[in-house]
């Protein structure tokens, strides 16, 4: 294996790749540190990255857990990175592509992480797992740590769709809802974690080992747009290990010399919940606890309040590619659904449109040029929340009769 330790991102002090969330010196996020050299040493190209498929596993050069024992997939990854045309021509767009996470096993990208969260915990032998997660990062746990028979528990929001509490509790696991935000799922989940000795896969910078899964989807990326790095890649962004995970793999390829740029990386938030966008458009290096959340796209909503250094890293990140981050009202949210749905016939869930809104602000206020290239991944389905953005679902019942159905034509 070529994962060699965890390291504190901060104070740069390093730890054994054991259960631990973060540094113990100065408690900055710890991140896991691989032997590059020796990995472009003693592989090829298109062994370390092979064409995308389903099962994220074909990177495991560059993942943490080295026996194949412990990989549990459920055949994730291998989206579809689809190109726009009509909707790029309505926002006016030259080179847009669609990366469809929407079609993973769960309907989420969160499968990604939780595939090696739980590999990892397979690994360090342990026998039970929990999370805090605003829906999605719940359904995907539920259903890995079914596979992989661990016990599994789960805090989430009390607002929390339906969809999603149905898919984790059907995969067995013990679903808690927890009065308030997303945030104090996330304090309730880390108190519990600890005194119960389960493993904690909350998939913001938590736990070290998720974020690795989010990498995979810039290897997809980079072969899909054949062999080449985007202009730009746009981020429905809660606590931003998706931004980072991203970030990080085109930055692993840059430095194993297979490429020599990285993406301008773009995190997009909701207006009812914005701490990072906020800090950004202030130009502070330091982000706030947000405290009124107030946003249909429920998957995003992530106040951070108790770990604001998870969007400083993501601050960090879009300072070093160069990239922006900007909020989009839920109106705006709204019609990026329906713009997806009737232009592109890709249904997604409020949060994971708001990539699509983000990129008609930046094109409108002149920060993406029409010309570049552009990624805007959308996150999660539409299936898992689908009348937040759908208010009217009232369709025309009638009689099997030809006379009736003249009539609502
Ligand atoms: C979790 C989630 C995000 C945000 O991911 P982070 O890595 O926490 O920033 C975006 N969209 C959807 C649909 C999600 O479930
Ligand atoms: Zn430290």
């Amino acid at each position: 294996m070529y994962a060699e330790k965890l390291q504190c991102v901060k104070c740069q002090a390093t730890y054994e790749l054991i259960d631990y969330y973060s540094c113990s010196v100065c408690g900055g996020i710890l991140d896991v540190r691989y032997d590059y050299e020796r990995i472009s040493k003693k592989h090829t190209v298109d062994q370390i990255i092979p064409s995308p498929g389903m099962n994220i596993w074909r990177y495991r050069l560059l993942l943490p857990v080295s026996q194949e024992e412990y990989m549990t997939s459920l055949q994730e990854g291998g989206t579809p990175l689809v190109r726009s045309e009509s909707l790029a021509k309505t926002i006016g767009a030259r080179d847009l592509f669609i990366k469809d996470e929407t079609r993973n096993p769960s309907g989420a990208f969160k499968d990604r992480p939780m595939s090696v969260g739980i590999s990892q915990a397979l690994q360090l032998k342990k026998a039970a797992v929990a999370t805090a997660s605003s829906g999605n990062g719940a359904a995907s746990i539920a259903m890995y740590a079914a596979k992989a028979k661990l016990a599994c528990y789960i805090f989430i929001p009390e607002a929390t769709p339906i969809g999603k509490v149905a898919q984790s509790v059907a995969c067995g696991a013990k679903v808690i809802k927890v009065k308030g935000d997303y945030s104090n799922s996330f304090r309730l989940a880390k108190q519990a974690a600890s005194e119960c000795s389960w493993m904690n896969l909350t998939s913001t910078f938590l736990n070290p080992y998720t974020v690795e899964g989010d990498k995979t989807v810039a290897y997809e990326l980079f072969h899909q747009l054949g062999r080449r790095v985007p202009d730009w890649v746009i981020i429905p962004t809660g606590a931003g290990p998706l931004v980072y995970g991203i970030y990080k793999g085109f930055a692993e390829l840059r430095g194993l010399g297979i490429t020599s740029d990285v993406p301008r990386m773009v995190a997009v938030q909701a207006e009812g919940c914005k701490p990072i966008v906020s800090a950004y458009e202030s130009n502070r290096s330091t982000v706030t606890g947000w405290e009124k959340v107030r946003t249909i796209a429920s998957a995003i909503a992530d106040p951070l309040r108790g770990y604001e250094q998870d969007g400083e890293r993501v601050l960090q990140v879009i300072g070093e590619s160069k990239g922006a981050a900007v909020a989009v009202s839920d109106e705006e949210v709204v019609r990026a659904v329906l713009l997806l749905a009737q232009e592109e016939g890709i249904f997604v869930e409020p949060a994971a449109a708001v990539s699509i809104a983000g990129l008609d602000k930046l094109i409108r206020a002149g920060t993406i040029q029409g010309a570049a290239q552009v990624v805007c991944l959308v996150t999660g389905h539409g299936l898992k929340d689908p009348t937040s953005s759908v208010k009217n679902t009232e369709v025309p019942v009638i009689g099997p009769d030809i006379a009736e159905l003249r009539q609502v034509l």
